[in-house]
């Protein structure tokens, strides 16, 4: 923890990852940790005993702020913990820091964030990604061991790959939401961002499980992730989806991840051409639902039972005046597009139709997994690109989705991991990995043996030389 604060009174200033943190507390956790290992605590059952884990602001964590970004929920302080975040703390995490994210987790840049955005810890001029800008930074940073993120579409594996860090996104219903504040809640999902395929293991086997107060959570047996992680790869079979590696792919982009490719094949995978037929409407798709389903979820925050409230001189106003000072402009912008999808007369020709072509996208998915155990992509066209470069033009921000946000609406799982750099400026590229619904275990493991043959993993971000003491994963 020490370490930790050491790097963020460093770093921080340039970075801002963090919306909030309290390092008298995070110490006092941590010391209570260490007295819990002098006493004899059992690792074996608290394999996270005083390991700093920070947390996206849109996590409920007991007596903590928790602003997810907003204006709206400037000075609320959540009454409870996430589900998530009792299992970390029962095996012995010690939770500190609200990390930066766009407003409600709606963006690709952090730049929604009221409290301003995130910088690339390689690059300061540019975008950390998003919406868990906050996460990546700060993992990539060192300021913390790991993170938690959420993605609806993107939101963890985006930015880890944009940062140069490891985002796990876990299949629809492995991981607890309750506490998570729900964007589009049949697309959410926690996950953690870490500095090495086996931390993402390690605490995917913490998170994952059923949960009675998420009547969506699965009760898939609870997995060693990390058991499996050292087996063999021989032979496993990879999708390349042809819609996939288009034109407006970045060439650097392109030649890392097929460089990625040559590298996974020295160590026996087998790759084969696969289609995804319905690639192209899921920026369409997903624009719809995940509207549609924030229009109604944003709908309780209305100046009566959460955060700030703007008085007005009858419920009326005081709902107008809230909304309008509490939310920001692409939050408002969602809400719309959200109802006017949703309402009488346009229901049937955009919710229900994005509905069902969300149907013939996923099963593209498992079409394909009936031919290849996994699929491989590059997570974004792009390395990182500028603050400010697409802060007017919201369709060109949407587009940058393209390849992660299809996973969301299949309900499957994600992974993103370093897979190079660009040469001028120097950026991370970031590979993706999906597997088949409650597929972890093979995409952790092929991630993992790929993340041990490469030297990508253990770069660090320029200006970080002089750090010396800080370890590059959860040492045990
Ligand atoms: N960038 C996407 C959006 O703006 C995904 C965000 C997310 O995964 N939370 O909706």
């Amino acid at each position: 923890m020490e370490s930790c604060l050491r790097q963020i009174s460093r770093v921080e200033d340039r970075l801002h990852a963090f919306i909030s943190y309290n390092a008298d507390r995070a110490l006092a956790d941590a010391t209570a940790a260490d007295n819990d290992r002098a006493n004899g605590a059992d690792i074996r059952s608290k394999p996270f005993l005083g390991i700093p884990i920070a947390i996206k602001d849109v996590i409920a964590v007991k007596d903590h702020p928790l602003t997810c970004g907003s204006r709206i929920l400037g000075n609320f302080i959540s009454p409870y913990d996430a589900t998530v975040i009792e299992k970390l703390r029962a095996a012995g995490a010690v939770i500190f820091g609200r990390l930066n994210m766009d407003e409600f987790a709606m963006g690709s840049s952090t730049e929604n964030s009221a409290f301003g955005p995130t910088r690339n810890p390689w690059d300061l001029g540019r975008i950390a990604g998003g919406s868990s800008g906050g996460s990546a930074a700060a993992v990539t940073a060192d300021e913390c061991m790991a993170a938690l993120g959420s993605d609806t579409g993107g939101s963890i594996r985006q930015p880890a790959a944009l940062c140069g860090c490891v985002g796990l996104k876990p299949t629809y219903g492995r991981v607890s939401r309750y506490g998570l504040v729900a964007f589009a809640s049949s697309l959410d999902q926690i996950g953690p961002l870490t500095k090495s395929v086996r931390d993402a293991a390690r605490l995917l086997g913490v998170l994952s499980g059923v949960d009675p107060r998420d009547s969506t959570s699965v009760p898939e047996p609870q997995l060693d992730f990390e058991l499996a992680l050292d087996r063999d790869v021989k032979g496993v079979k990879i999708g390349l989806p042809k819609e996939y590696f288009i034109g407006g792919l970045d060439p650097e982009v392109n030649e890392a991840v097929h460089q990625a490719i040559r590298q996974m094949e020295s160590l026996g995978v087998e790759f084969v051409e696969v289609s995804l037929p319905h690639t192209e409407y899921a920026i369409a798709t997903y624009y719809i639902i995940a509207t549609a389903e924030a229009s109604a979820n944003l709908a309780r925050f209305d100046g009566v039972r959460y955060g700030r409230r703007v008085e007005g001189s009858d419920p009326y106003e005081m709902y107008c005046r809230t909304r309008g000072e509490g939310f920001g402009a692409e939050v408002k912008r969602r809400i719309i597009l959200g109802t006017y999808v949703l309402s009488s007369g346009y229901y049937d020709a955009y919710y229900l139709r994005a509905q069902k072509v969300r149907t013939l996208i996923r099963q593209d998915f498992l079409k394909a997994f009936e031919k290849v155990d996994l699929l491989l992509t590059p997570t974004t066209p792009t390395p990182a690109f500028c603050l400010g470069e697409k802060m007017e033009n919201p369709l060109e921000m949407y587009l940058y989705d393209i390849f992660t946000l299809s996973c969301n609406l299949a309900g499957i799982c994600g992974l993103s991991l370093p897979c190079g750099f660009s040469s001028n400026p120097k950026l991370p590229i970031g590979l993706q990995l999906l597997g088949k619904p409650f597929g972890e275990e093979l995409l952790l493991r092929v991630g993992h043996s790929y993340e041990q043959s490469t030297p990508w993993h253990r770069e660090k971000p320029p200006g970080e030389s002089q750090r010396s003491e800080e370890p590059d994963r959860i040492l045990y």
